[in-house]
């Protein structure tokens, strides 16, 4: 059933009998023809695609997933920064097949269900004060343009005028156009400035200057950030950041005070703080959410990924009762948020969640969480020492390596090498990511942590 690296005990590196990549079956390789000629990949350049030699993935069980070829891969990203309990988990497959034996799907306009109920209860029960309605969605980005649209409306339903949005540099929300807009990742984002709606950016709190500390680079942030609201902080309805690291910008850590300033300052001058928890949320940075790491209440606050385990597409945007209030009012008043999906909170997607947040109490999954996070900072300190390694960045167990380029796919090439060692993890750039799964064990986070290190060595040694 499995070739190649066997599970190990934590010593063993696993690199005796490294994977040949090219498709070993007929079934393989007619998949991959296949794939080629019909579907179109999200962030994939298909020029190289079929050259790079897809994984065609074929079962999953705990922290493994299994190609089509039989070969094993350890997930170090969580598929993509979603899985918390690992693949197939018993409580929450159990859960989503007693909802399917219960109720599939019903729309959630004018009716409503008691999984999406629970749901709403024990997601605000987790979350920071203040926080007292929830507002499903499907994806993360979903969340993102609820939220962003909530903050505009709300003000403007209190007769205030305010058109913009402040955001950060290097942040990510997201790829439908509300979320884009608040995006600032070049790369992913300057191609659509033309249709994107009004906004203004801030410097990355996360981008340091030569030798320069955290905390000083958050002042800095700050103090530009304060200039630009004496401006024009009365035309803004909201201020959109990602808590403690922008992510998809390259794990890019920040000071906590960056937090608890853009918190005052939203005090200030009015504007809505909302916090975008779609990768940090559930337990990702050590804490519940990582808003927690600075005492920062946001008035509104999104989250998505882990929110089913890894399982099924979900998202929520939490909201203050300020927030919501703004939207109450006769039928005629135009009051409503005219806003929603077709499978706005569906019932097999709140039951994974529900099991999920459970099952999170029931194993102490955040302290886990956070106890990984420190053996992975303390297990990768010795990459520190090589030369062409420039900096770890770790909050919980969101983790990047940032190497220096030798060529132009460095951190690609790394994934390559780790992949052969029956490691799956996936790049940013130059930073190489890992992302746990949150249950990992302690040998099984050893085997990630040598394998990533051995790469990283092979390729920028
Ligand atoms: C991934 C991500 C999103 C978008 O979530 P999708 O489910 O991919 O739409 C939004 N915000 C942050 C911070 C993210 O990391």
């Amino acid at each position: 059933m499995t070739s190649g690296p066997a599970a190990t005990t934590g010593t063993e590196t696993s690199t005796e009998s490294p994977y040949d990549l090219a498709p070993q079956t007929l079934r393989t390789r007619d998949l991959i023809d296949r794939d080629a000629k019909s579907v179109w990949h999200p962030f994939t350049q298909h020029q190289l695609w079929v050259d790079d030699v897809p994984i065609v993935v074929d079962r999953a069980e705990g922290v493994w997933f299994w190609d089509t070829d039989g070969r094993r891969y350890l997930d170090g990203v969580s598929s993509l920064w979603v899985n918390v309990h690992g693949h197939r988990t018993q409580e929450i497959d159990d859960a989503i097949r007693r909802q399917l034996g219960q109720l599939d799907h019903t729309t959630f306009l004018g009716l409503t269900h008691e999984p999406g109920i629970e749901l709403a209860e024990k997601l605000l029960a987790t979350a920071p004060t203040g926080l007292t309605k929830a507002f499903f969605g499907g994806d993360g980005a979903s969340s993102v343009e609820a939220a962003i649209k909530m903050a505009f409306q709300a003000c403007a339903q209190r007769g205030q005028d305010r058109p913009l949005y402040v955001h950060v540099a290097e942040g990510y929300h997201g790829d439908t156009l509300g979320a884009v807009s608040v995006g600032g990742i070049d790369l992913f984002h300057h191609t659509y400035r033309p249709i994107l709606l009004d906004t203004q950016m801030v410097s990355s709190p996360g981008v340091l200057g030569p030798g320069q500390t955290r905390a000083h680079r958050a002042r800095e942030v700050l103090d530009e950030l304060a200039a630009l609201l004496a401006r024009e902080g009365d035309r803004v309805c909201a201020i959109v950041i990602e808590p403690m690291v922008q992510a998809a910008g390259g794990i890019l850590t920040h000071h906590e005070s960056f937090l608890t300033g853009v918190r005052a300052l939203c005090d200030q001058s009015g504007a809505y703080l909302i916090c975008d928890e779609v990768a940090t949320g559930l337990g990702r940075t050590g804490r519940m959410w990582a808003v927690e790491h600075a005492g920062v209440s946001p008035d509104l606050m999104t989250c998505g990924k882990g929110l089913t385990a890894g399982y099924l597409p979900l998202s929520a945007v939490l909201a203050t009762d300020d927030v919501y209030d703004a939207f109450l009012g006769a039928p005629g008043s135009g009051r409503t948020f005219f806003h929603g999906h077709s499978y706005t909170a569906n019932p097999l997607c709140a039951a994974a969640a529900i099991a999920n947040l459970d099952l999170m109490a029931a194993n102490s999954t955040v302290a886990h969480a956070n106890r990984v996070g420190e053996l992975m900072g303390e297990w990768l300190e010795p990459l520190l020492a090589l030369d062409g390694v420039r900096e770890i960045r770790r909050i919980g167990t969101m983790t990047g390596i940032e190497v220096e380029p030798r060529g132009e796919r460095t951190g690609f090439e790394i994934c390559q090498e780790a992949r052969r060692h029956g490691v799956w993890i996936r790049p940013l750039g130059d930073v190489v990511v890992l992302m746990p799964i949150l249950a990992i064990s302690d040998a099984d986070l050893r085997l990630l942590v040598d394998v990533t290190s051995h790469a990283i060595q092979t390729v920028v040694r």
